[in-house]
């Protein structure tokens, strides 16, 4: 058989031009993902690096290939992202546990304000007041929706799917997490601060998953300055910039404890936690979380207190993913 027999029909094309560029000495080697078809039809994921050897008059003589079976490999991969997708969800469900009576005084401010708006909607209409009953309708929808936001954000957060990327804007990622922490914050008095880099480009990531992330920071800050009572400050600043044409970054600085020498060494080990009722496993889970979208997680101390913890992202290049 020939090697375009046994090349799926998706990837001929492309494989006849790599073929066609290494005959005409356009390029003397190359490595490419194929997908080529069994006897019985069955497609088997491969990775070719072809060379050329010439002759003495250096035209293109031999092709000699190296076929690596992807299968085993691809397998592995799949099976780690599903471990890390569903230890990921484990941790969201429980840090949404951890704030479960902030999400609760949350929803029931709005519920407060719709039984006393309805009953004060009531008194009007008896009086023959409609017009100002009639406000108390649009209150009561205003309050509703806010409940009804309040229990939307903690669902998407506790719901257990499959992965999905889809291009998002960062700053907008970042206004609904700090809208559920904000909650836990107030009770704490700490108050968080957006500083968003304005036209920031879009990132194509897993955004249930980039929230949890940015979530798990803004908790760890929090958890840090109320182990020294706030004594250096109250606010938390969550930050997103441009670093390059590549690459956009998004920073919680905090004014708590920092992070200590001896201590730097073992902050993304699991396990491994300084709190009484800690997990330890929320950094190195977001570490895998941030590492699987190609970026970076890491931290340095502030010059003043506390520490900055902070991920990088690759921007999602539209053109490129068009093309
Ligand atoms: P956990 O929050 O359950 O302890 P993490 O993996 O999120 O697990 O954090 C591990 C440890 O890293 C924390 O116990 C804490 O000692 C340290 N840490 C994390 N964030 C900060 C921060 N912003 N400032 C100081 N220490 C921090």
């Amino acid at each position: 058989m020939t090697v375009d027999e046994i090349t799926h029909p998706d990837d001929r094309v492309d494989s006849a031009a790599t073929l066609a560029s290494l005959q005409a000495g356009q390029i003397s080697r190359c490595s490419e993902r194929r997908r080529y078809l069994r006897k019985d039809g069955a497609v088997l994921n491969v990775q070719v690096a072809s060379t050329v050897t010439c002759d003495l008059n250096g035209k293109p003589e031999f092709l000699i290939s190296e076929i690596e079976d992807l299968t085993l490999r691809l397998h592995a991969e799949a099976e780690a992202r599903d471990n890390r997708e569903r230890l990921a969800h484990v941790e969201r469900l429980s840090t949404l546990g951890e704030m479960a009576s902030g999400i609760a005084h949350e929803i029931n401010q709005p519920l407060t304000a719709i039984s006393l708006f309805a009953q004060a909607g009531k008194r009007l209409f008896d009086m023959g007041e409609q017009e100002r009953a009639r406000e108390m309708f649009d209150k009561l929808s205003t309050h509703a929706q806010r409940a009804g936001a309040v229990i939307e954000r903690v669902q998407s957060m506790a719901r257990r799917r499959d992965s999905a990327t889809e291009a998002v804007d960062c700053n907008r990622l970042i206004e609904d997490v700090v809208k559920l922490a904000e909650a836990e914050a107030r009770i704490y008095d700490i108050s968080i601060r957006i500083d968003a880099a304005p036209e920031l480009p879009v990132v194509k990531v897993d955004a249930v998953q980039i929230q949890q992330v940015i979530l798990n920071l803004l908790r760890n800050a929090m958890q840090s300055m109320r182990s020294v009572q706030c004594r250096y400050g109250n606010s938390i600043v969550l930050e997103t910039s441009r670093r390059d044409d590549h690459v956009i970054r998004v920073a919680v600085v905090d004014t708590g404890t920092g992070v200590s020498e001896d201590f730097a060494e073992t902050l993304f080990i699991p396990f491994k936690t300084s709190k009484e009722s800690g997990m330890g496993m929320g950094l190195s889970i977001s570490q895998s979380i941030v590492a699987a979208h190609d970026g970076e997680l890491g931290f340095f101390s502030n010059d003043s207190h506390g520490a900055t913890f902070y991920f990088t992202l690759p921007i999602h290049d539209e053109e490129e993913s068009r093309g």
